[in-house]
């Protein structure tokens, strides 16, 4: 189901339970802004998600409402998973999806790391 990327959080959403340990993901990096995972059905060889522990709806929301600190925080993590998953040498893609028209699924801010092969030119 395609979301709208905007408020209210649903806290019944499948990555809230991922964090809240209700429902399994294979983790391959946590810190204290976030969790990543590999994403269940993966579009490349690598593909991860990362995805703040605090609760933001979509890009939308947390570019517009988390403190810096977090913001940073994430980012920078987002840079050491992809560290973390060797990709630095060949390079990788990260993305988001936020809201209706870019198909975003799940209503809880995550990026997208896909690496691994040589990808596809956008749209992937
Ligand atoms: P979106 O379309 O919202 O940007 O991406 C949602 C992603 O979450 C999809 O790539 C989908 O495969 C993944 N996903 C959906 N449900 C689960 C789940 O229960 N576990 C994991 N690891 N990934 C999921």
């Amino acid at each position: 189901m395609v979301v709208n990327g905007k408020g209210p959080y649903d806290s019944q959403n499948i990555f809230a339970k991922i964090l809240r340990g209700e429902i399994p993901c294979a983790k391959v990096f946590e810190n204290d802004w976030v969790l990543a995972f590999n994403d269940i059905a993966p579009k490349a060889p690598v593909h991860v998600l990362i995805i703040p522990r605090n609760a933001y709806v979509s890009f939308m929301d947390f570019s517009s409402t988390a403190p810096a600190e977090e913001i940073a925080g994430v980012m920078q993590a987002a840079g050491e998973v992809a560290r973390h998953m060797g990709l630095e040498e060949n390079g990788y893609r990260l993305i988001t999806n936020a809201g209706r028209d870019s198909g975003q699924e799940v209503p809880h801010f995550h990026l997208h790391l896909l690496g691994g092969k040589a990808l596809p030119a956008f749209p992937i």
